[in-house]
Formats: structure tokens, C-alpha cells, sequence
């Protein structure tokens, strides 16, 4: 019987990780259990850097962005001998099951912490929406309004010099901030792993744009082109000067947005539950309006592009 748990935020931040930790621990001490937060992901595992937490300790964490409890990375963890201290400090803590927020890594090294023997359930926090299985994860939404802030300022200026903004966003494995953030600022491009990259497409785009209007957008996944070599290609073959800009970090900060704070507290709500209904080795997942529970298996194997694409068909139609 589960009395006890403990909970952490691993990998890359994201807005609405606090909301999340909120969530789970109110809901945990509501049904009885004692909770333990974990400083630093996995790395705190092993160094037992555990402290118990209680409603005070995730009052007015729900707005702020971050992660309070702290994030690291650990390549190590994927020793067992690493894993067995991480798992002899829940122990000494009489710890019986754990909560691990974060991306699919973090998601491997729970099912890894599983294997040998410790219940875990996972939510999914990270910016760049590339869990499959679920919809959306925690601080997509944040991210990607933070996205299009940006591209509107940029639409201003850019507009004021006959210029192309070309933008360059997080996702290198998942184009869904490419290309949702390219249907919500109107871009003229969108360029991401799942949609492809063609130069001579690109190119005649942007002339079009050229012929009515003083500006151009171009979004484009990290990792997929060179951002300055394409300002400079789109400079030479357009009527357009095009600058790149690289948002970078900026895009995992931020206070969430109450669609991220909405979703990380039924997400927390329902990772306590699952554990308590027995669920052993499983993530939490929005599917249609819920949040249900699945083998993390399931999620680390799935397939989530035809999502992208059929977002990107939606760009495409409104080019
Ligand atoms: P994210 O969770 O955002 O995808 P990472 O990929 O960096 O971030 O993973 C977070 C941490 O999860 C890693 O630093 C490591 O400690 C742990 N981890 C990742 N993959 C494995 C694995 N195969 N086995 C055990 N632990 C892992």
C-alpha cells in the first residue's frame, strides 16, 4: 500500500512544472500520504537531496514559472548502480512511489527506476509538445505564446524596413511550436522536421508575399536549416533584406498560462490517483477533454507526427 511518495521535476524546465508539483502534492496530502519533494531530478534522487513537503511549501508556486524544486540532468542514470543509491535514499525516506515530471527522458529513467521495482507515474512537462500519446504537455502553451509575442514585435519592425524576420523556435525532434506558432502569427513559412525543407519553395513564397505586402515571416524549427545562411539565401533572391533571430532560452520562461496551469493541475490531481488505483509504471496523457493514464511504454513509442501535419495542413490552407 502506497503511504508515502515523492515527486520531481527532471530535464529541461518548463512553465507550469510548479503548478503541477502544486497539484500533486495537495492532492497526495488530501488522500492521506506523506510527500517528498526531490531538489534537481534525478541527480537530487542520488544525492538524497529529499525534503518533505506540506501545503505551505507549494503555496504561491502556482503562477511562477521555473521549476522551484530545481532540474538537472543526470547521463549516469542510466547505470543501475547509479539507480540502486537514488532508490536506497527512498528508502531511507520509507518512500514507496514516485512522481517524475518531465520529457521523454525523464520518462525513460522512471520506467528504468520501475524496472526495478518502484511504482512510478509520470506527467509530461515540457515545451516542445514531444510526448506521443498525449495531446499536449506541460508549458507548450506558455511556450508558444511567448513564441508569437515575439514574431508580432518582429512583424513591426520588419514590416517598418521591407524585411523578412526569419524566427528561429525550439523542437528539433517535434515541429508542433514551428508550426502552431506559424498558424497564430500568419507566417509565410514554416519549415520543420515533419514538413521538409525545400529552397526553391521557400523562396517563391516569399517573392509572393513581396509582390503585397512590406513583410515576411518565417518560422523555423532549431536544428532543421541554418537561419543565417537562409536570411542570406531569401536576402539574395528577394526583394527582401531577411534578418534571423534565434529566441533560444527565452521561449522555457515565463509565468504558464492558464491553459498550462489548468493542465498541470489535472495532471497532478490525476498522476496521485493513478498511483493510488495501482497504475505501477504508467504517464499520465490528455486525450480529447481528459487525462487519462497509459504505460509509459506505450508513449515512448508512439508516433505523434500526423498530429503536426495535420496542423501544418492548416497553415498551408491559409498561406
Ligand atoms: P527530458 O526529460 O526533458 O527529455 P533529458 O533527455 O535530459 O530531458 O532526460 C532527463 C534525465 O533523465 C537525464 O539527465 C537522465 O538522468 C534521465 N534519463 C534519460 N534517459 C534515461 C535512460 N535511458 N535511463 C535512465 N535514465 C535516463
Amino acid at each position: 500500500m502506497i503511504k508515502s511518495i515523492a515527486v520531481l521535476t527532471s530535464g529541461g524546465d518548463a512553465p507550469g512544472m510548479n503548478a503541477a508539483i502544486r497539484a500533486v502534492t495537495r492532492t497526495a496530502l488530501q488522500m492521506g500520504l506523506k510527500v517528498y519533494g526531490v531538489h534537481d531530478g534525478y541527480l537530487g534522487l542520488y544525492k538524497g537531496q529529499i525534503e518533505e513537503l506540506t501545503r505551505r511549501s507549494v503555496s504561491e508556486k502556482l503562477g511562477a514559472g521555473g521549476t522551484f524544486l530545481g532540474t538537472a540532468r543526470l547521463p549516469e542514470f542510466t547505470d543501475p548502480e547509479i539507480r540502486k543509491v537514488a532508490l536506497r535514499n527512498l528508502h531511507i525516506y520509507e518512500i514507496d512511489a514516485l512522481i517524475a515530471i518531465g520529457g521523454d527522458g525523464t520518462y525513460r529513467g522512471a520506467l528504468a527506476l520501475n524496472q526495478m521495482g518502484l511504482p512510478v507515474v509520470t506527467i509530461p512537462g515540457t515545451i516542445d509538445n514531444d510526448i506521443a500519446g498525449t495531446e499536449f504537455t506541460i508549458g507548450f502553451d506558455t511556450a508558444l505564446n511567448t513564441v508569437v509575442e515575439a514574431a508580432d514585435k518582429l512583424r513591426d519592425t520588419s514590416s517598418s524596413h521591407r524585411r523578412c524576420s526569419i524566427i528561429e523556435v525550439m523542437g528539433r525532434n517535434c515541429g508542433d511550436m514551428a508550426v502552431w506558432s506559424a498558424i497564430a502569427c500568419g507566417a509565410e513559412v514554416c519549415i520543420a522536421k515533419e514538413t521538409g525543407f525545400n529552397l526553391q519553395d521557400v523562396i517563391e513564397n516569399i517573392k509572393n508575399a513581396a509582390q503585397h505586402k512590406r513583410h515576411a515571416i518565417v518560422i523555423v524549427a532549431e536544428h532543421i536549416v541554418d537561419s543565417e545562411e537562409l536570411a542570406r539565401e531569401i536576402t539574395k533572391a528577394t526583394p527582401f533584406e531577411a534578418r534571423a533571430t534565434v529566441l533560444g532560452h527565452i521561449q522555457r520562461g515565463g509565468s504558464p498560462t492558464v491553459r498550462d496551469r489548468v493542465l498541470a493541475s489535472e495532471m497532478g490531481v490525476k498522476a496521485v490517483y493513478a498511483l493510488l488505483d495501482g497504475d505501477t509504471h504508467h504517464c499520465v496523457a490528455t486525450n480529447g477533454n481528459q487525462v487519462i493514464s497509459m504505460p509509459i511504454e506505450d508513449a515512448l513509442n508512439g508516433d505523434d507526427t500526423q498530429q503536426t501535419l495535420r496542423e501544418y495542413e492548416v497553415f498551408k490552407v491559409l498561406w
